[in-house]
C-alpha cells in the first residue's frame, strides 16, 4: 500500500517521537516507522535525568541547547500529558553531585563559579546538609546541587509522545521488517517499510545508535556508535532520596513509586544488550560505597541499552551533506531524554517553516563530512 505523507521518521524512540508530534503539532502529515517496537531502545532504558547543569561540561553550544531544552518541559509535559493521559512522572526537584573525595571538591566549585556567572542558580552542600537531605548516603565532603535539574520516567515519557502524537494523527508502523529507502538523485522520495510505501516531502533518520546501518545503504557513514549502558533496578522505599544523587562512578534516581535506578555502566561492546555479571557487581559496588543500607533491598531487574555516541560526545542533528531532503536526528548520547523537546522542536521549525535555531549549527552531520568521504589521489 502507497500513502504519502510530509515528513517520513525512521525510527520510534524518543526522539523519533518527539519529532513526530512536533511535526504534528504545527499540522505535518507525519508517519513513523520503526524496526521493532515503538518506545525505542535506549530511551525505555534510560535513567531520565534532565541533568542540564550537572552534567554540563563548560559553557559551550551544546550547554545552551541542554539548558533550552530543560526549560521546554515545563510547557511541554502538561501539553503532552493532556493529549496522551500518560504522567511520565516529571519532577523537578534537582540533582545533587557529590564530591566522592576532597579532590573533586575544585571541580565542582569551578563548575558552580560559571553557571553562576550564567546567572544560574546552583549551590554548594555541606557534608551535614547532605546527611539530612539524603540520610540513607555514605559521608561525603559535599556536593554540588542544581535545583533546577530534573527527571522523567523516560519509558512513560516515550509512550506519552507517541499517544499524544498519534491524537493528532501521526501515523505509527512498527515491526517494519525490512526499512529501505527509496533514492531518486539527491532526493529521498520516500521509506519502503515492509509491504508499505511510505511517500513523503521530507525524511528524518532517528534510529538511535542504529542510524549508520541506514546510511550505509545509501553510501553515507557517519560516527555513530553504540555506547552500553547498563542499570539495576531495586524496590526501594518511596522518598528514600529526594532526587537523583551521583558519585563518580555512578548514580542513584528515585522513582515517585519507591524503584530506585542504580546506574550506570558505559562500555564500547558493539550491539551486544544482554546484561553481564561484571556490570552486576560494578553497580553492586557502587551501592554498598554510597548507599550501604540498601543491601537488603530486592534487585527487580537489570537492564541494558546502547546510547547513540558520537566522536565528539554531541548529537548529529540537520540535513545530511548529500541529499536535498534526508535530515539526521541522532547521536544524543547520554542526554537523549533531556534533549528530546529542543531536538523536536528545531526540526519541525526547521522542516516546516525554514526557520534553523542557530543554535543548532554546532550539531549539523556537516562536522563529519570530510572523515566520511573517500580519500582522493594527489
Ligand atoms: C543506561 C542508560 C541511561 C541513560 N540515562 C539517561 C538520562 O538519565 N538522561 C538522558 O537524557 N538520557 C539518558 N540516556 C540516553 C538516552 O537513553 C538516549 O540518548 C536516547 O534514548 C536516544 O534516543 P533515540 O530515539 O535516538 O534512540 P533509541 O531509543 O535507541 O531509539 C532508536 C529506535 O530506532 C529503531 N530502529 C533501529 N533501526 C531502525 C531502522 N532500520 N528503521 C527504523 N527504525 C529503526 C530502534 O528499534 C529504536 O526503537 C541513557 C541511556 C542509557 C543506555
Amino acid at each position: 500500500m502507497s500513502q504519502y505523507f510530509d515528513v517520513a521518521v525512521a525510527g520510534g524512540g524518543v526522539i523519533g517521537c518527539s519529532v513526530a508530534f512536533h511535526l504534528a503539532q504545527k499540522g505535518a502529515k507525519v508517519a513513523v516507522v520503526e524496526k521493532r517496537t515503538l518506545g525505542g531502545q535506549a530511551s525505555i532504558v534510560a535513567a531520565g535525568m534532565l541533568a542540564a547543569q550537572e552534567e554540563a561540561a563548560g559553557p559551550d553550544a551544546f550547554f545552551d541547547v541542554c539548558l533550552a531544552s530543560r526549560a521546554q518541559f515545563d510547557a511541554l509535559v502538561p501539553e503532552v500529558r493532556a493529549l496522551s493521559s500518560v504522567d511520565p512522572e516529571w519532577e523537578t526537584a534537582g540533582i545533587w553531585r557529590v564530591a566522592a573525595d576532597e579532590d573533586e571538591i575544585p571541580g565542582l566549585l569551578a563548575k558552580k563559579k560559571w553557571q553562576e556567572a550564567r546567572g544560574l542558580s546552583v549551590h554548594w552542600v555541606s557534608p551535614e546538609e547532605l546527611k539530612e537531605i539524603h540520610p540513607g548516603l555514605a559521608p561525603a565532603p559535599g556536593a554540588l546541587y542544581c535545583p533546577t535539574d530534573g527527571q522523567i520516567n523516560s519509558a512513560r515519557w516515550v509512550q506519552a509522545l507517541e499517544e499524544a502524537g498519534r491524537r493528532l494523527g501521526v501515523r505509527f508502523l512498527d515491526h517494519a521488517e525490512s526499512v529501505q529507502f527509496v533514492r531518486e538523485g539527491r532526493r529521498i522520495s520516500g521509506i519502503r517499510a515492509s509491504a508499505d510505501l511510505i511517500a513523503a516531502d521530507q525524511v528524518v533518520v532517528a534510529a538511535g545508535a542504529w542510524t549508520p546501518f541506514l546510511l550505509e545503504t545509501l553510501g553515507v557513514s557517519l560516527p555513530l556508535e553504540p555506547v552500553k549502558g547498563q542499570l539495576m533496578v531495586l524496590n526501594g522505599v518511596p522518598r528514600a532520596f529526594r532526587g537523583p544523587v551521583y558519585a563518580t562512578p555512578g548514580y542513584v534516581v528515585p522513582r515517585a513509586d519507591g524503584r530506585l535506578i542504580i546506574g550506570a555502566t558505559a562500555e564500547r561492546v558493539g550491539f551486544n544488550v544482554r546484561p553481564t555479571l561484571a556490570a552486576q557487581r560494578f553497580l553492586a559496588d557502587w551501592v554498598a560505597r554510597w548507599c550501604p543500607a540498601l543491601g537488603p533491598m530486592p534487585v527487580m531487574e537489570f537492564q541494558a541499552g546502547l546510547r547513540p555516541g558520537t566522536p565528539d560526545g554531541w548529537p548529529v542533528v540537520g540535513r545530511l551533506w548529500e541529499f536535498d531532503n534526508l535530515y539526521i536526528a541522532a547521536g544524543h548520547f547520554r542526554n537523549g531524554i533531556l534533549l528530546s523537546p529542543w531536538t523536536g522542536r528545531y526540526m519541525a521549525e526547521g522542516l516546516l517553516d525554514g526557520r534553523w535555531d542557530p543554535r543548532g549549527d554546532a550539531f549539523s552531520p556537516e562536522r563529519f563530512r570530510r572523515a566520511s568521504e573517500p580519500a582522493r589521489p594527489a
